[in-house]
This record gives C-alpha cells, sequence and structure tokens, in this order.
C-alpha cells in the first residue's frame, strides 16, 4: 500500500525523524491558515506548497513551488489543487491533486552550505536482508544517478537480527562527507529511520532529498513508503491511510470482494482458479494472438457470485473483446462453476462480448452440457487446446 508524502512524514515524526514541518490542506482557505500556523509553529516566512498524489518527480511536473507571501500561498494552492499533474510517474494522463501539503521553506541561506542527499531502506530478497541506499546526490532522480555516477550510490546491508549497528549509521554520515554537528545529526537521522522502516513494516522508505539545511540540521523534505499488504493486519491502524482516489477502481472493487486482481492494457479478460493457472492462461492468450486485459485469481471456491463480480469488474474494461474463464474443478464442481457462470452471466443481462468458458476436472462433461444447454452466447471448451482456438478465432 502506498501513502501520500504528507502521511509518510506523520509516521517518520511519530519514529523520531526530523521532518520539514508541513500541515495538509484541501482548499486554498485552508492553505493559507496551515501557512499561517506553520508561521507561528517555525517562525518560516516562506513556504513550499506541495501537490500530494501517489506519484514522484511532482517538482518537475509544477506540482511543488515556492511562496513567498500568503497571497502567494493562496494563489498558488488555488492553481494546484484541482490540477491534473502529470510527472514522469503518472503516465501522460496524469492524476488529479486533491490535497496540498503547505510546508516551512527549509532551504534558507546561513552559515553553512545546503546539501541534498538521497537515502531509502528497503529490502534486499536476493541476500534476505535490508539495505540503505544512500548518495551525496540528491534532489535529483536517482535512476539518473545510477546511471550517470553509480559511484557515488552507497550501499549498507542490515542483518534484520541485528538490526542497525551504531557502526554503520555512522559510516553512513562518514560517506557522506558530514562533521561535526550535521555529521551527528545524520548519525540519529539514519538510526530513527531504520527504525520507522523497521516498525512499520515497510517494504520502502525513500527519502529524496535529505537535507542538510544552512545551520546543519538532517531533515527529510519528501517521502515516499510503501507498506507491505501482506502485514497491514499488524497494524489496523494504517487502513485510515488508505486513499481509494489513488488505486485502480476495478483493483479495490476486486479487493472487496477477496479476488486477486491486476489490470492490464489487453483485450482478452481472463477468470481463472488459482495464481499458477492464471498466470498458464495469460500464456495462452498471448499465444493464440490475443494480450491479457487483466490477471484475476479468483480463489479456491468460484461460485455465482464470484462469478458474477470477477464478470462485473473484467466487463468494466471497454477495451475487453472476449472473456475466457478458465477453471479446474479439484474441490469446486465444474457442473457447480457452470451454474455459477449461467446465474451470472443471466444477472448481468446483455452481454455483449464472447465469453468462453473452459472447464476441466470434476464433473467437467457435466458442466459443459450445462452451458451448451442454457442457450446463452457462451462458448464452452473442455480443453485448452479448444478454449485457445476459439479465442484466437474470436479476437482476430
Ligand atoms: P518530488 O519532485 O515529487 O520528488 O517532490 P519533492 O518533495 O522532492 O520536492 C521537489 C523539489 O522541491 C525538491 O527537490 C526541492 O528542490 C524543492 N523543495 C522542496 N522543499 C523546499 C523548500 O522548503 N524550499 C525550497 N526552496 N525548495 C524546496
Ligand atoms: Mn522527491
Amino acid at each position: 500500500m502506498n501513502i501520500h508524502e504528507y502521511q509518510g512524514k506523520e509516521l517518520l515524526k511519530s519514529f523520531g525523524v526530523s521532518i520539514q514541518e508541513g500541515i495538509i490542506a484541501e482548499t486554498p482557505e485552508q492553505a493559507v491558515e496551515a501557512a499561517k500556523e506553520l508561521h507561528q509553529k517555525t517562525g518560516t516566512g516562506w513556504w513550499v506548497v506541495k501537490a500530494q498524489i501517489h506519484a514522484g518527480g511532482r517538482g518537475k511536473g509544477g506540482g511543488v513551488k515556492l511562496a513567498k507571501s500568503l497571497e502567494e500561498v493562496q494563489e498558488l494552492s488555488s492553481r494546484i489543487i484541482g490540477m491534473n499533474l502529470v510527472t514522469h510517474q503518472t503516465g501522460p494522463e496524469g492524476k488529479f491533486v486533491r490535497k496540498v501539503l503547505v510546508a516551512q521553506d527549509v532551504y534558507y541561506p546561513g552559515g553553512s552550505s545546503i546539501r541534498e542527499f538521497y537515502m531509502s531502506v528497503l529490502l534486499n530478497r536476493q541476500t534476505g536482508r535490508n539495505i540503505i541506499m544512500y548518495s551525496t546526490e540528491g534532489g535529483m532522480d536517482i535512476e539518473e544517478v545510477a546511471e550517470k555516477t553509480p559511484h557515488l550510490i552507497f550501499k549498507e546491508e542490515v542483518d534484520p537480527g541485528t538490526g542497525l549497528l551504531s557502526f554503520q549509521a555512522r559510516k553512513i554520515a562518514f560517506k557522506l562527507g558530514l562533521s561535526g554537528k550535521s555529521y551527528k545529526e545524520m548519525v540519529k537521522f539514519v538510526t530513527a529511520l531504520y527504525r520507522a522502516y523497521e516498525s512499520t513494516d515497510a517494504s520502502l522508505f525513500e527519502i529524496n532529498p535529505v537535507l542538510k539545511t544552512s545551520d546543519d540540521y538532517i531533515l527529510a523534505v519528501d517521502a515516499k513508503v510503501n507498506l507491505d499488504d501482506n502485514a497491514l493486519f499488524r497494524h489496523a491502524d494504517y487502513a485510515v491511510l488508505r486513499d481509494l482516489n489513488e488505486e485502480e477502481p476495478a483493483e479495490t472493487e476486486a479487493s472487496a470482494h477477496n479476488l486477486n486482481f491486476v489490470k492490464l492494457d489487453g483485450n482478452v479478460g481472463c477468470m481463472v482458479n488459482g495464481a499458477g493457472l492464471a498466470m498458464a492462461t495469460m500464456d495462452i492468450i498471448k499465444l493464440s494472438g490475443g494480450d491479457p486485459a487483466n490477471f484475476l485469481d479468483v480463489g479456491g471456491g468460484a461460485n455465482a457470485q464470484t462469478v458474477e463480480a470477477g464478470l462485473k469488474i473484467i466487463l468494466s474494461d471497454n477495451n475487453v473483446k472476449a472473456i475466457l474463464i478458465n477453471i479446474f474443478g479439484g474441490i469446486v464442481r465444474c457442473d457447480r462453476v457452470a451454474q455459477g457462470v449461467v446465474e451470472a452471466y443471466k444477472k448481468i443481462g446483455e452481454v455483449s462480448i464472447p465469453v468462453i468458458v473452459r472447464l476441466q476436472g470434476t464433473n467437467a462433461e457435466g458442466g459443459k452440457k450445462i452451458i451448451d444447454e442454457s442457450g446463452l452466447k457462451v462458448y464452452s471448451a473442455i480443453t485448452l487446446k479448444e478454449a485457445s482456438e476459439l479465442v484466437q478465432r474470436l479476437v482476430s
């Protein structure tokens, strides 16, 4: 589950990570109030107005702007709230901005130089360890740094058994070229950041930039946080962090029905029981000249309700030209599934695209009979070869 920058920063702060302070706003009026409150709290006279969407590259796309007066806060936030923000991570269709984070300006001049670093904590699946990735080249695309100056990206592996050891935190601060107060601040920052990553069961915490202010504080200016869905049951309080506006509606609908669904760009919808069979089915569709429109695993108990929910979700995609239902009747009987398909089909009403049902396993013949005798425009197949030939014929 991805969360917004402002939510990520609140999480960080609750674990003692220093952040660029900010207040969330949904209207320009709220933004001005937020700016006043920040002035009282931090003394700042300049603010940054930051679009809150689940995508990076907002700065370059015009979603992060510096305001030097309350009038500018009002003006910029009314421009950013309601805009369709296009960044290299949103795709050309962009994302609608509903909220802005009004934050204190932390790039103020002072005694020493301002520096931007990159830091992320994530899982290295190969070694089964956590990894802190960091670089002196913060503020820009880390992909670009990786390509042009890979020697400026450093990695520190952390054994989950021992956690981050204090010498590792010191090494990181040292390699970033810090000394004195900023060095000590960085050691605290890294230690708290790792604790936040571990305690929240996150799969990613990416802070770009991590800022060294001109008075040698270390702050998180941005926060990209990905929380592990499989650990959410341990954090009931994180449910409120989910923003359904940022998620694919079909996927939200599917998860409400306990269906494992991933939307894709093709023209053949598929409904399958079992993740492995679903992957194989997508291959078959590809081999027969189609392109899968989705991954959908209805799980072990395919019944009329799940078939209906699955069909509706697939049909909500206008690219879909045919649907392939591929069910292996192991625990579930094929005649029951066939009955479910017929019921769901009748309930949904006019389905204008062809539906191919391939049933194999317990009572497969009985299932085929039910489909064939239903009088509906449903094609039945028993072997995968028959099914793929039907797909080929119907989408080409
Ligand atoms: P991203 O573009 O989506 O990664 O959003 P960021 O939160 O990283 O902000 C983009 C850029 O805005 C940063 O790299 C900074 O250069 C700039 N920025 C962020 N906060 C401030 C601030 O307080 N003052 C100034 N002057 N610039 C800021
Ligand atoms: Mn950033």
